[in-house]
């Protein structure tokens, strides 16, 4: 297989600071309209994810859960990043209520968490990230998988950004 046809990429981090620099590497390739997918069960990361991811952007901010809002925006230095997290969310149509896939076509990225169940409503183009607990307590391993041509295009790209923490293989 060529490397232009690999769809997905597995990396392992060793504890939260890890994860958050490799989020944080991410955000430097991603453009406006890009939508980050976090998969996984509750405590593996997600929101660890996104604190790195929007540190990389340059949101001053400090990123907490998203409880009580559904999305919130936090502007970084040239896109504003939109964090969403769908775990109490029983209907999606709240979430196409609120805007979110409109405000894409400005100047933001979106990281949604639990963007899994949110995949019916959800562009066909997008990067999914999935979270696991590995051996050692603060193991986790993350699955990217493009999906739709543009990610799978750019998979390259993303194994470079991403290549201190690729696993072998
Ligand atoms: P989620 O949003 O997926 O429910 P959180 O990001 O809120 O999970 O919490 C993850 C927890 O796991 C944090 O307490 C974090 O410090 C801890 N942790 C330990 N190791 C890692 C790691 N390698 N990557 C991310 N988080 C980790
Ligand atoms: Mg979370």
């Amino acid at each position: 297989m060529t490397p232009r046809n690999v769809r997905a990429l597995t990396a392992r981090t060793s504890n939260a600071a890890a994860t958050r620099a490799l989020a944080s590497e991410v955000a430097a390739i991603v453009r406006a309209g890009d939508i980050i997918v976090l998969a996984g069960d509750l405590g593996t990361g997600k929101t660890v994810w996104v604190q790195g991811f929007a540190h990389g952007l340059g949101v001053d901010e400090q990123v907490t859960s998203p409880t009580f809002t559904l999305v919130r925006p936090y502007r970084g230095r040239t896109l504003t990043l939109l964090h969403a997290d769908m775990y109490r969310l029983d209907r999606l149509s709240e979430m196409a209520d609120l805007g979110l896939l409109e405000e894409l076509d400005g100047r933001a990225v979106a990281c949604i968490e639990w963007g899994d169940l949110a995949a019916p409503i959800l562009p066909a183009d997008l990067l999914e990230v999935r979270l696991e607990h590995g051996d050692g307590d603060d193991e986790r391993t993350l699955t990217f998988r493009a999906v739709g041509a543009g990610w799978a295009r750019r998979m390259d790209e993303l194994a470079r950004a991403v290549s201190p923490w690729l696993a072998a293989g």
